[in-house]
């Protein structure tokens, strides 16, 4: 058996990262930017107003001016303002330049074409040119864009960004036992789970899932299903990993040319787990439990497909908090248990048998126990992935 970091450094060396495709911004939420961008202009481009008031000059409290016109967001005002004077203003207006406030109109008394001053408020309510960011200003990749990263992408009038390529996915389910979800199952069957768990995980990775038909346990029907497989960049399979009777993945990627880069890692829930190149695609053989797919999912299949992606060789991402509730020791193997993390800490879940979706469905992380690692008390602080 091997550490999962072991384990993670071989799929590493087996997932090589994809090329890349330049798509309009409005697709790029999600995906991997790949190339670092410029902006093409400053923000704001020229001062503007943070309120709506008057454009005054070093007003004082007490001081009537003339109102002499106005300037609004897209419609500079263009004559001059003169000690005396002032002007309307609008948010996201030009501010003439000798304007040295806005006066918002909480704080004056209005009376036809002239304004009092009553207050000055705190600041000058004006937004300095370039103060969001400058000309020539740089996002660096690789970056997972976000909601947030797409609206600054707009504003700097970025209409098109250069992201890695989707991986494609294939999934396997194996078994005889199984049926697709809506179907009618037999006394015998159950429904397969994992690969739309799976499917929904890779989706929100930014890969592009597909599944395949279940292939039943017998070698003509995995080898029928291996031929779907197409140009995926990744294939998985799930079931049929460990070594009862009928087992068959290890034999029939075999036999396909598939060199098995490992096979057992000392983890729980998830043991068996194998790995290799079969054609130009990776393949990963998962556990059929339905939590260990899962878990083997946000551990080793979630930064596979980040690193395909541009990303580099990180392990999934872990926040530590105090338990709330003490732990046993752990056996040899590393241990990801269901858990629930409050703002009180984290509980491990009393039943963590491997195949409850119901525990996995109510946990929102997975409290990462190191082997051997001994009893914890309430209080002390333990590593989690957050789900
Ligand atoms: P296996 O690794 O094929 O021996 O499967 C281990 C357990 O996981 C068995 O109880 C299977 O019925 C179950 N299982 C295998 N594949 C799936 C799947 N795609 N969805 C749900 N359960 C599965
Ligand atoms: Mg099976």
């Amino acid at each position: 058996m091997i550490s999962v970091s072991d384990a993670l450094d071989h799929l590493f060396a087996l997932a090589n990262p994809l090329g890349s495709e330049e798509i309009p911004l409005i697709d790029a939420a999600g995906r991997v930017m790949v190339a670092p961008v410029r902006a093409r202009r400053d923000q704001p481009p020229f001062a503007a107003s943070a309120m709506d008031g008057y454009g005054t000059i070093d007003p004082t409290v007490g001081q009537k001016l003339e109102v002499i016109g106005e300037a609004a967001a897209g419609h500079r005002f263009d004559g001059e303002v003169t000690p005396g004077t002032c002007i309307r203003i609008f948010t996201g207006a030009p501010v003439p330049e000798n304007i040295t406030h806005v006066t918002i109109q909480e704080n004056v008394t209005r009376d036809g074409d002239h304004i009092t001053i009553n207050d000055l408020g705190t600041g000058d309510n004006i937004r300095p040119a370039g103060g969001d960011f400058k000309d020539g200003q740089t996002i660096s990749s690789p970056r997972r864009l976000t909601a947030n990263d797409v609206a600054l992408l707009a504003a700097m009038n970025i209409p098109t960004v250069t992201v890695a390529r989707q991986p494609k996915v294939a999934l396997i389910s194996t078994g005889d036992e199984l049926v697709m979800p809506g179907e009618n199952p037999g006394p015998d069957q159950i429904i397969a789970s994992n690969t739309f768990g799976l499917h929904a995980m890779l989706r929100n990775l930014g890969a592009m899932p597909r599944l395949l038909p279940i292939a039943r346990d017998n070698e003509p029907s995995l080898r029928a299903v291996f031929d779907l497989v197409d140009d995926a960049d990744l294939v998985i399979t799930i079931g049929g990993a460990s070594v009862g009777d009928h087992d068959l993945v290890a034999k029939v990627a075999g036999d396909l040319g598939m060199e098995r880069a490992f096979y057992k890692v000392a983890m729980r829930p998830g043991k068996p787990l194998m790995s290799g190149r079969l054609g130009d695609a990776m393949m990963m053989g998962l556990p059929g439990n339905p939590v260990s797919a899962m878990v083997c999912g946000h551990v080793f299949v979630a930064p596979v497909v980040r690193a395909m992606q541009g990303l580099g060789h990180q392990p999934a991402l872990r926040y530590s908090a105090q338990l709330a509730a003490p732990l046993v020791s752990n056996g040899p193997r590393e241990h990801y248990m269901r858990a629930d993390v409050t703002p009180e800490g984290l509980t491990a879940f009393e039943r963590q048998d491997s195949s409850l979706l119901s525990v996995l469905g109510a946990s929102n992380a997975l409290l990462v126990r190191a082997p051997h690692d001994p009893p914890r008390s309430v209080g002390e602080k333990v590593d989690y992935i957050p789900l």
